[in-house]
């Protein structure tokens, strides 16, 4: 192990992202955020290495993640005088060195979250919820550490290939458009310890100046057209919507006009201060939507995600496989033996922020009627800035196969979003969100509507063999 080599990649967060820090949370807080981002020792928000190392690992072809990055496995060959297995430890070749943060200003942005009420169709009470994110524009390195014996190597080649194609996804909400990053250069410095200086350089300078101007830039973004392919979409293109009417996704924040608070309550807006739809509505719209017409055709047993009490998603179904499920802390009984031995897992589907393009701002103002004397009832004005008009595209992408009956649910499930059945934010009994397709989309869900239906009708026929006239029924 004569040879050094550190190699320094340089990524940008694309749009929000965060690894979250449940553990740090104090009880009873109401001024902390649910999910705190991970911070180090001084209070600075924090990415650990091995989120990273997680994301490039399974980037890594299978057959090469042990050599690379270690493994720890049940070794068959490796039994001990009993017939036992052991479990063999391989190191890896890699070393994270760490990581160290770029923080734009302001350095920390808060998203809530609720969940979708299924009966009532709009947000459910106890289920707010708000987590910090690093802003996009986040810079973020990285440092890596291979030893070998000579100075040209295969194997840090083959690991510099590896960063060129990587997406970097990093932390927790990934199905919902969270922690996309992008590489943008990765410096390739050789440390020869057999020869003067490099011993020179490994012995007096340490931490980020180990790679200084003798690296050499391996991989550059500029020079590669646009860098990683993007997951694929899952109906080949974007869908684009228009607003019909007012839309109001809240940010939990009020306006503020010299320096105190007016009470209007404002939309969400993105680092660029453009009004968005996050991805996190479109997932839980559309999940929603898609466990409600499976169930009206009787297809799947799916489950309600969201109830009270007990169940929470199931874990079995296909819309928990495709859209990805929790084992909720309330989910576990006090007895041991029925507790599920999973923690969940994450959904194919990859819903991404869409941010409403020309929009424009007002704000409503709204008073609730006295139902006694039948005119305003004091004190109970409020005001809200919604989003008149704009457009937005829909981006759904998918990294793993969707079922057919799925897919065509989904099918069904825009086509009524676009009919204006389901809104999107708050309000939407009150003329709110409503959504139409634009041209292009809208004849693309009429074409593919037919499809979506004979698929449902051909997945239930071949299901259930009920008599004819329960066939015939196929929700709107
Ligand atoms: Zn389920």
């Amino acid at each position: 192990m004569s040879v050094i080599h550190i190699l320094e990649a340089e990524l940008e967060l694309t749009g929000p992202g965060a690894v979250a820090a449940p553990e740090t949370t104090t009880v009873g807080s109401v001024l902390r955020p649910d999910l705190p981002l991970a911070r180090d020792g001084w209070g600075n928000p924090y990415l650990p290495s091995t989120s990273l190392t997680g994301s490039l690992r399974q980037h890594a072809s299978k057959d090469r993640r042990r050599d690379l990055f270690g493994d720890v496995f049940k070794d068959t060959d490796n039994s001990d005088k009993n017939g036992r297995e052991q479990t063999t430890a391989i190191a890896s070749t890699i070393r994270v060195l760490g990581t160290r943060l770029a923080l734009p200003e302001p350095p920390v942005m808060r998203r809530r979250h609720t969940a979708i009420d299924r009966h009532r169709a709009a947000a459910k009470a106890p289920t707010l919820h708000d987590r910090e994110l690093l802003p996009p524009g986040t810079g973020l390195t990285c440092w890596l550490r291979i030893d070998t014996e000579t100075t040209e190597c295969p194997l840090v080649d083959e690991v510099i290939e590896l960063l060129g194609a990587w997406r970097p996804r990093i932390g927790g909400g990934r199905t919902t458009g969270y922690g996309r990053a992008e590489l943008f250069t990765v410096r390739h410095r050789v440390i020869d310890l057999s020869t003067r200086d490099g011993l020179r350089h490994w012995l007096t300078v340490g931490g980020p100046q180990v790679v200084d101007d003798q690296a050499t830039v391996v991989y550059d973004r500029a020079q590669q057209a646009g860098g990683a392919p993007d997951e694929p979409y899952l109906f080949g293109r974007p869908l684009e919507f228009r607003i019909a009417d007012a839309l109001h996704i809240g940010s939990g924040t009020f306006a503020e006009r010299a320096g105190r608070q007016t009470g209007v309550a404002q939309v969400l807006r993105d680092h660029e201060d453009t009004p968005l739809v996050p991805g996190s509505t479109w997932k839980g719209i559309l999940r929603a939507r898609v466990e409600f017409i499976l169930r009206s055709v009787g297809i799947g047993n799916v489950c309600t995600s969201v109830k009270d009490g007990v169940a929470g998603s199931c874990g079995a179904c296909v819309v928990c496989e495709v859209f990805g499920w929790t084992e909720h802390p309330g989910t576990t009984t006090h007895d041991d033996r029925e507790r599920t031995k999973s923690v969940g897992a994450r959904g194919r589907l990859l819903f991404a922020d869409s941010p409403i393009r020309k929009g424009s701002v007002k704000v409503r103002n709204h008073v609730a009627i006295d139902r006694v004397f039948g005119g305003a009832r004091d004190e109970a004005l409020y005001a809200e800035e919604t989003v008149e008009d704009g457009h937005l595209a829909l981006h759904i992408r998918h990294d793993g196969a969707v079922p057919n009956v799925l897919h065509a649910a989904l099918v069904l499930a825009l086509g009524d979003l676009a009919d204006g059945a389901i809104g999107v934010g708050r309000g939407t009994t009150r003329g709110y969100g409503t959504l139409a397709a634009q041209p292009a989309t809208r004849d693309w869900l009429a074409a593919e509507r037919a499809t979506a239906v004979n698929t449902l009708r051909a997945h239930r026929a071949a299901a259930i063999p009920a008599p004819a006239h329960a066939i015939e029924e196929v929700p709107a």
